[in-house]
C-alpha cells in the first residue's frame, strides 16, 4: 500500500502539471473504486482550475475552484500516472482528467481499494476521512512528548500504535518497520512501555526514513511507481522490510518475520529489544 512518501512523491510529481490548469476532460470508470465516485463529479471538475496540490497522511488533496476539494486515495494498489498527451485509457484506469496544454492525470487501480472525493473546501477539517487523522510525521506537532503521550497506558503493540493513523498519519507496514529497526526497538512491544529513551530514538526514526524515502522516490514494492514511470528507488535502501530469512545488517543474525494482526512483520530479535 502507498504510505506517505509514496503519496508524497505523487503530489510533487503532478504538482507543476495541475497547478493552476484548468480541467478539459473528465473521464470516470462505470465500475467506481472501494466505493462509487461521487455523482456529480463530472458537472463539478468540467472546465474548472486547479489548485496546488497538498498531502494529508495517505490522501491527495486537490484544491478545484470555487471552494472544492477532490481527494484521491490510491488504496492498495493504486497508482497516477502523468501523460503528455491524451493515453489510450488501460482496464484497471478508472479516472482520469486531462488539461489545458494536453497533459492528462489518470489513476489506475487493478484492486480498486483506492477512492475519489469531491466535497466543499469548508468540510475539510470535518471530513469523516480526514477529521480524526493524528499528526503529520514530519512536522513539529510530532514531538517525543507526543509519542510518550499517546504510548501510555496502551496495552497494543508499538506497532499497531505507528499503523493507527488516528495517531500519526501516512505510516504503514514498510516504513513502521524501517523504524522501529532503525531505533532497535522491537516491534512487539507494548506501547506502554515505550520510556523516554525509546521514544527519543524512534520519533528521530521515523522522520529520518520518511525523508530519506521522500527523497528517493518513495518505495516500489508491488504496485507503487512514481508518476512519470520511474521506480521508487527507496527499494534500494530497506535495511529490514522484506528481508526475512536473510542476515541482519547490524548484527548478522538472520531477520524474522511475523504475523501481527494479519500484516507481516520483519525484525531483528537480536538488535530490537
Ligand atoms: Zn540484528
Amino acid at each position: 500500500m502507498p504510505e506517505l512518501p509514496e503519496v508524497e512523491t505523487v503530489k510533487r510529481a503532478i504538482a507543476p502539471m495541475i497547478t493552476g490548469k484548468r480541467i478539459t476532460d473528465i473521464f470516470v470508470g462505470s465500475k467506481g473504486l472501494r466505493w462509487p465516485f461521487p455523482k456529480s463529479l463530472e458537472s463539478a471538475l468540467e472546465g474548472k482550475r486547479c489548485g496546488a496540490p497538498t498531502r494529508r497522511g495517505k490522501y491527495i488533496l486537490i484544491p478545484v475552484f470555487n471552494r472544492q476539494i477532490l481527494l484521491i486515495h490510491l488504496g492498495m494498489s493504486g497508482s497516477i500516472r502523468i501523460y503528455a498527451n491524451r493515453p489510450n485509457l488501460q482496464k484497471h484506469d478508472h479516472f482520469a482528467l486531462g488539461f489545458e496544454g494536453g497533459e492528462w492525470l489518470v489513476l489506475c487501480d487493478p484492486r480498486r481499494f483506492g477512492f475519489v472525493d469531491l466535497f466543499s473546501e469548508s468540510e475539510i477539517e470535518s471530513h469523516w476521512l480526514l477529521k480524526n487523522l493524528g499528526p503529520e510525521p514530519l512536522c513539529e506537532d510530532f514531538t517525543v512528548e507526543y509519542l510518550m503521550a499517546q504510548t501510555a497506558g496502551k496495552t497494543c503493540t508499538i506497532k499497531s500504535l505507528l499503523l493507527d493513523q488516528t495517531k500519526v498519519a501516512g505510516i504503514g507496514n514498510i516504513y513502521a518497520a524501517e523504524a522501529l529497526f532503525m531505533a532497535g526497538i522491537s516491534p512487539k512491544r507494548q506501547a506502554k512501555t515505550i520510556q523516554r529513551a525509546r521514544a527519543e530514538r524512534l520519533v528521530p526514526a521515523i522522520q529520518l526514513i520518511l525523508r530519506k524515502a521522500i527523497k528517493a522516490g518513495g518505495t516500489s514494492v508491488r504496485d507503487h511507481i512514481q508518476p512519470g514511470g520511474e521506480i521508487g528507488y527507496f527499494v534500494q535502501s530497506l535495511q529490514i522490510y522484506g528481508r526475512s530469512g536473510e542476515h541482519c545488517v547490524k548484527c548478522g543474525s538472520i531477520v524474522k518475520e511475523i504475523k501481527q494482526t494479519g500484516r507481516t512483520t520483519f525484525h531483528c530479535s537480536l538488535c530490537q529489544r
